[in-house]
């Protein structure tokens, strides 16, 4: 068994905790970071397996990117995507509907696509939303070099 961060080889006692916590096998070290990152950020854990499954495919995601106003949960920088995580899309309100929809276009005017997931997508679908995110990552990579 090794980290899923840094390839360390780990005891199956410490990669169950982290798998425990969030549903990726990791060190002590990157479980204690990880662990720092989702406190601070309140990232939901379908974020981290998210973000994992992106790196294991080469994606090379970031999690909870600073964008100067906000920390985005992943984002694809060389894409300029942004990919936020709905936990409680069901309960959406009128305010926060039309906050999304100011964020979604002031995300277009500096050039970056948002991609909204629910997390249970990523719970269920893990391996058909890489699928789906590379795709659009191939699809912006394309768009790019037209302009
Ligand atoms: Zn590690």
């Amino acid at each position: 068994m090794t980290c899923k961060e840094c390839n360390k080889s780990i005891t199956p006692e410490v990669g169950q905790h982290a798998k425990d916590s969030f549903g990726v096998e990791l060190c002590e070290r990157h479980t204690k970071l990880v662990k720092r990152i989702v406190e601070e950020n309140q990232t939901p854990i379908e974020a981290i397996q998210l973000y994992y499954a992106l790196k294991e495919v080469g994606a090379n995601p970031m999690l909870e990117w600073w964008d100067g106003q906000k920390s985005i949960d992943i984002a694809i920088s060389r894409v300029k995507l942004n990919i936020e995580i709905e936990t409680d899309y069901h309960l959406i309100t009128h305010e926060q509907a039309i906050n999304d929809l100011e964020e979604a276009m002031h995300s277009f005017k500096n050039g970056f696509t948002t991609v909204r997931i629910p997390h249970v997508v990523i719970k269920y679908y893990l391996e058909e939303t890489v699928k789906n995110i590379l795709g659009i990552i191939q699809g912006l990579k394309s768009n790019l070099k037209v302009i």
